[in-house]
């Protein structure tokens, strides 16, 4: 017994050791050497100033850019992302780097561009290929400092059990491996899915789960999820499977917008957040933690009041207008973040992984990404730019945009748009036509809707972005020169 305590209190000190060299060096990890050990020096670490922080990341799915409050809707309260918003910085040229689940969710996880991790397109269920055990997700990078990550709702990553939640650094999961429309009461196409997993760890707990409950599941857990962990550092991602079709409502909010079905599923997701930003709070550890708002994609428009609104931006999901990718973004720190700042710079989903570890010391991953560092835009530093030259936009392998600044680039591409027809009711979606764009020019900064192109009169600002999307085109290849790039890594595969 006694050798056990003497074993015990030598580590303890080995640590402490470690901790004062790490803090001697300037390393913010210097509490997270603590936080695999033993719960009396959790419990102390607690209170430390060198805790690490914690981060929650809730990324809505199909949520557009004028969806809630902060970013302009209007006839439905939401109340929670209006604190949020208030509190924290709302950032209005935050783009998802794909239009479409997947490939958008592939970005967030691992900070690079889809099309880098090989995962651009929307994987079905049973899908033979996933997220590859080569890539580091940000819950592996922050495993070695002692974080618990758990992961609710959708993942969208592959399915089968080597590409879930729990095989790439979460401690738990629970929820739908994919979209929740991909079962066997799809609107259009009920013969081609089978029955819709509900997942915990790697378990099938049912089938066709009532999706009204959905929302509450998921949010539930987290709270249990950050009550539990609120001695040690915790990463959350809550990706819900809201506010994508089919639509679904507990009763808490059924009707209670007024609005119809769509404001009431938002309502639920504000107050979900609500849920979260409170729990923070009442356990006193809003203050080290920073929490994430965003969404995959924008709006699918062909499902009409089933779908929310892109504002002012061009087009919706699906396409690389950035009513596709432009995402109503807030961050949420209290005491670190400043308080009701609006950021106008150009920033990623692929920036996550790498601004988490620049906070936390964590090692970055071993492989090249593409996401960068935007603490300084976070914390409102002077003069603080984007980190972005250029951000490129994808449709599957064809590099469709390019944004430098406030231009941008449409190179010749299809895209799908809705006809005149009458606008879509009740879950049932109307029918795109596909029609194309010449190459066209855009300031964004006077031309948000992406209306009026103005390469004639801008010929120099075009091939400066040419030659951004050149470089890419090397790097990540485009489909429509046919050049495959150097720097794509295979995903995995079964
Ligand atoms: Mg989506």
């Amino acid at each position: 017994m006694r050798a056990h305590y003497e074993r015990e209190h030598n580590r303890m000190n080995r640590e402490l050791n470690r901790r004062e060299f790490l803090k001697g060096i300037g390393l913010a990890t210097a509490g997270a050497a603590l936080y695999g050990c033993a719960n009396p020096l959790r419990l102390a670490a607690k209170a430390s100033k060198d805790r690490p922080p914690n981060f929650v990341v809730i990324f809505i799915d199909d949520m557009a850019y004028a969806d809630v409050g902060p970013f302009g809707a209007k006839g439905y309260p939401t109340p929670n992302l209006d604190r949020m918003a208030a509190e924290g910085v709302r950032f209005t040229d935050f783009y998802a780097a794909a239009s479409l689940c997947t490939p958008s969710r592939a970005s967030l996880m691992t900070g690079c561009y889809p099309q880098r991790v090989g995962l651009p397109y929307v994987l079905g269920p049973n899908a033979k290929v996933g997220i590859s055990d080569d890539e580091t997700t940000i819950a592996q990078m922050l495993k070695p400092l002692g974080y618990a990550t758990a992961c609710y709702g959708k993942w969208h990553l592959g399915d089968h059990a080597e590409f879930l939640p729990t095989r790439h650094g979460f401690d738990e999961y629970f929820g739908l491996p994919y979209s929740n429309d991909m079962w066997p009461r799809h609107p259009e196409n009920p013969q081609g899915y089978p029955d819709l997993p509900l997942v915990e760890g790697e378990r099938v707990v049912a089938y066709d789960p009532d999706q009204t409950q959905l929302t509450t599941w998921y949010t539930e857990r987290a709270v249990r999820f950050i009550e539990k962990n609120q001695d040690r550092p915790f990463f959350l991602y809550l990706p819900h499977s809201m506010v994508h079709v089919p639509l679904h409502v507990s009763d808490k909010f059924k009707g209670k917008s007024g609005k119809g079905l769509f404001a009431d599923v938002v309502m639920e997701i504000d107050w979900s957040v609500g849920q979260i930003l409170s729990t923070l709070t009442r356990l006193g550890v809003d203050k080290n933690t920073m929490v994430v708002f965003c969404s995959d994609n924008g709006p699918w428009l062909s499902y009409g009041d089933h779908a929310g609104s892109a504002g002012p931006l061009r087009e919706g999901k699906g396409t690389t207008f950035d009513g596709g990718q432009r995402e109503p973004t807030l961050f949420w720190w209290p005491g670190k973040i400043p308080a009701g700042r609006t950021c106008s710079e150009v920033a990623s989903t692929m920036d996550v992984l790498p601004t988490i570890a620049g906070l936390t010391g964590a090692q970055l991953p071993q492989q090249k990404i593409d996401g960068k560092d935007i603490w300084p835009l976070l914390e409102g530093r002077p003069g603080a730019k984007s980190p972005h030259e250029a951000f490129f936009f994808y449709q599957g392998y064809a590099l469709e945009a390019v944004r430098s600044g406030p231009w941008k680039l449409h190179f010749p591409h299809g895209y799908r748009t809705l006809g005149d027809g009458p606008r879509a009711t009740g879950g049932i979606p109307a029918k795109y036509k596909q029609t194309k764009t010449d190459l066209a020019l855009y300031n964004l900064e006077t031309d948000i809707g992406e209306q009026h192109n103005v390469a004639d009169q801008h010929p120099d600002v075009v091939e400066r972005l040419q030659r951004l999307a050149d470089a890419m085109r090397q790097d990540l290849g485009d489909e429509a020169k046919k050049m495959d790039g150097t720097g794509r890594r295979p995903s995995g595969r079964i």
